[in-house]
């Protein structure tokens, strides 16, 4: 039996309704802040994530899904969605609107990664940038709203934990002394740790070996080596967020995926999620337009993994669909009959009405059992072409009428 690939999920139908939730509140919150919705291609160049992402991240060096397209070009697999919609601002001239440029995205992503729960290859985003704007009040709202809506989903125990990573000529500078301070402690290290202090020394910070940890209290923070106007930015930041009472915890270590952060960046976990427990994050990325090609243009955003917000938001009863009508026939044999039913149904949906015609064949008796049990209002019998009972399924009575006056016959019971 052929299944569906590792670390990918089908969406049933029962799923559907919990995700268009989550929809609505992204549409109703993001929308009335003025963020317009975007979608971009699944796939795009292979160079806008290297250049974009960054080759030395997780991404770009392991979790990529990339081919070649069969004219030697390499394409990837959307692994994010910051550096395509930078690349689709850059593409149709948005610099050209007025500034800001709102926009945000729900839409599916790729990385190969190993699987587990919260964890899967092809997973969906609802994301949010802002282009054309460095006041701190864009980081702060952007921030508050993402709070916004994973409150509303009623997202359980959320923590949000930010920092600043100043910019990258502190963070390179920064990131010497920090290499400098492993390299003096080397021995003390993990081999994993030790193997990557050239390429990535911050993620020392993320290592949960007793040894690195006890070097790790002792190292440098990048926090106390931002330039004045950074850390004045983000001391701006952190002032709107108590005045918009938004919990956080500072936390000098926060390590982002992607390489062209500058500034603030975020992110929120949730208590109620296991290993997997980053709900959504983000930061500030004033040089990434630049870096693919734009002009000079700040930027900031976040992404919140959907499969994360399900699994830490509460189930919610689902209300049925709903029925109207269910067209059947009292004779099988009879072709008019069939017709009759056929538009019936096709005139009842034109007419607004949720209306569903028979197609198995059912006995009589088997179709009023499947009204019953999809909960539909009424059921439509067409006795021949002429005539048509119609059975009211909630009280059971039961009118004869000619077939051309069933429509507005349910439509007045609907007090339409
Ligand atoms: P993690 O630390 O869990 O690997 P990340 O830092 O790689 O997360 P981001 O790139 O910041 O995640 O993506 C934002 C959000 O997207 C995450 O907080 C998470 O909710 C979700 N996410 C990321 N990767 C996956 C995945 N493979 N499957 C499901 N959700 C994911
Ligand atoms: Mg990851």
């Amino acid at each position: 039996m052929i299944q569906a690939p590792k670390g990918t999920y089908d969406v049933l139908p029962q799923d559907v309704e919990r995700r268009r939730v989550l929809t609505g509140h992204a549409e109703h919150i993001l929308g009335a802040a003025g963020y317009r919705r975007i979608e971009t291609p699944s796939f795009e160049s292979t160079e806008l994530f290297a250049r974009g992402v960054g080759e030395a991240t997780d991404i770009v060096q392991k979790e990529m899904y990339s081919f070649d397209d069969g004219g030697g070009r390499s394409l990837t697999l959307r692994p994010e969605g910051t550096a395509p919609v930078c690349r689709a601002y850059i593409e149709h001239g948005m610099h050209k609107l007025p500034p800001p440029v709102k926009l945000w995205y729900l839409s599916s992503f790729f990385r190969a990664e190993n699987p587990q729960k919260g964890r899967y290859r092809q997973f969906w985003q609802v994301g949010a940038e802002v282009i054309g704007s460095d006041s701190p009040e864009t980081d702060a709202e952007l921030i508050v709203l993402l709070a916004e809506l994973l409150e509303a989903m009623g997202v359980k125990g959320t923590r949000l934990r930010i920092a600043s990573l100043g910019q990258p000529e502190t963070r390179g500078a920064y990131r010497e002394e920090l290499t400098a301070y492993l390299r003096a402690h080397e021995d003390e290290l993990s081999d994993e740790v030790r193997a990557r202090i050239d390429l990535n020394p911050m993620r020392a910070f993320d290592a949960s070996d007793p040894g690195t940890k006890a070097v790790m209290a002792g190292a440098p923070l990048l926090l106390d080596r931002l330039a004045s106007d950074d850390a004045e930015h983000f001391a701006q930041v952190r002032a709107l967020l108590d005045t918009a009472d938004v919990g956080y915890e500072l936390d000098p270590t926060l390590v982002r995926g992607l390489d062209y952060y500058t500034r603030t960046v975020f992110e929120f976990t949730s208590d109620a999620l296991g290993a997997q427990s980053g709900v959504g994050g983000g930061g500030r990325y004033d040089r990434l337009i630049e870096q693919l090609g734009g002009q000079s243009t700040p930027g900031i955003g976040w992404a919140a993994g959907l499969e994360r917000i399900l699994l830490a938001a509460p189930e919610q009863p689902v209300a049925a669909d709903l029925v109207d009508l269910l067209v059947t026939v009292a004779d099988r044999e009879s072709r008019e009959a069939h017709q009759a039913a056929f538009v019936i149904a096709h005139e009842a949906r034109r007419a607004g009405l949720a209306a569903q015609l028979e197609l198995t064949g059912r006995s009589l008796k088997s179709a009023l059992k499947h009204a019953d049990r999809i909960q539909a209002r009424y059921v439509a019998i067409v006795n021949d072409g002429e005539q048509t009972s119609l059975k009211d399924m909630s009280s059971s009575e039961q009118k004869e009428l000619a077939t051309g006056a069933v429509i507005a016959a349910i439509l007045r019971g609907h007090g339409l």
